[in-house]
């Protein structure tokens, strides 16, 4: 709630769009209170990277439980950025993952739907599968990326063969997330949604190049805007695009290319994920960053709460 973690869908925001109320300790060491409203406290509050002071209770916005049908297919890049805009208003979730190289893509929707559980056999199925091909076929095609880079793209292509399709139905936290065991260095970028097709085509065409060894998949999501000063997803509608490296395999030159890239895009960065920001940088991507230092300085007067690392992505 600090960072703006989100999941996907274009009508959902942020964890920290839940928070309807804050009760935070600041840098004078007082409990303060805020609801949230239309004020620049709530603005600054909604991700504060721990920059206000400790939270120490939140009150969220909760519905009633739900379950998800979900679907998993593969398709192809064309046919997936053709259809895109109108898919991501048609499901409550839609994730997409890429394979770089590839022209296949795993499409991820999900919908709400009555509460049901997922039945017993249905979940050693899907665990099964998750473990097996997500996770230990995916674990030793990466072993072998390690050993020889040069099989990135031959790898890349034979996981998107063997993209796990199917569909289940369960709880929504049964549903939603993902075990995710092979271990991986990870950038991220928000940009705006009416970018994601033709930065996908700019991606795209960067890989049939071969100038990367890439085989993991990247991630691909959306959110809807927000106003918090420091939300990535600020003023406009969102894609995320995430892209990981194989832990142990060299991710230098590549996340290199993709904050140039990003740049083009004003792609911002996720506060919690590898990141090449400076001051400069902030303060090109967050029109609000002084509103936000000018609140900061009434809550945080003597810096307790501003890190080396926080220093340096906040003062010019
Ligand atoms: C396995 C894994 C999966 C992930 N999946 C996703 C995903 O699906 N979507 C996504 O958006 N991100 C994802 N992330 C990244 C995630 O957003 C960051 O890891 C997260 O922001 C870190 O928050 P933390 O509280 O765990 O870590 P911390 O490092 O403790 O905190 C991160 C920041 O929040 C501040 N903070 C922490 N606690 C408080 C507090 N009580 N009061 C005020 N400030 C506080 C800290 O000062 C720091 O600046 C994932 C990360 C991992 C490791």
């Amino acid at each position: 709630m600090s960072t703006g973690t989100h999941g996907t869908g274009v009508t959902l925001g942020s964890l920290s769009s839940a928070v309807t109320k804050w009760g935070f300790v600041d840098g004078t060491g007082t409990y303060r209170e805020h609801m949230r409203g239309m004020d620049d406290l709530s603005e600054a509050l909604h991700v504060s990277l721990g920059m206000l002071g400790v939270l120490v209770k939140v009150t969220i916005k909760v519905i009633p439980l739900y379950s998800l049908h979900y679907v998993s297919t593969r398709d192809t890049l064309a046919n997936g950025l053709a259809i895109f805009a109108e898919d991501i208003r048609q499901h409550r979730h839609v994730e997409w993952f890429y394979f770089p190289g590839s022209e296949t893509i795993q499409v991820k929707r999900m919908n709400a739907i009555a509460p049901v559980y997922q039945s017993e056999w249905s979940k050693r199925i899907e665990t099964l599968k998750l473990q097996i091909v997500e996770n230990g076929a995916f674990f030793a095609m990466s072993e072998l990326c390690k050993w020889r880079p040069s099989f990135s793209g031959a790898m890349s292509k034979l996981a998107a063969a063997n993209v796990v399709e199917g569909e289940k139905m369960g709880i929504s936290y049964e549903i939603y997330p993902s075990p995710r065991s092979v271990k991986f260095q990870e950038s991220e970028y928000a940009i705006p949604l009416t970018q994601f097709e033709s930065c996908m085509e700019e991606i795209h065409s960067t890989f049939n190049s071969g100038i990367f060894n890439v085989h993991f998949p990247l991630e691909c999501r959306t959110t809807a805007g927000e106003a918090g000063f420091l939300s990535p997803t600020q003023g406009r509608e969102t894609a995320f695009i995430a892209f990981h490296m194989y832990k142990g395999m060299q991710e230098g030159p590549y996340f290199e290319w993709v904050h140039t890239m990003m740049k083009k895009y004003k792609g911002r960065p996720h506060w919690g994920k590898l990141n090449h920001l400076t001051a400069n940088y902030v303060y090109e991507l967050y029109p609000d960053v002084e509103k936000f230092l000018a609140i900061r300085s009434q809550c945080d007067p003597d810096n307790v709460f501003l890190t080396g690392y926080l220093r340096k992505l906040f003062t010019l």
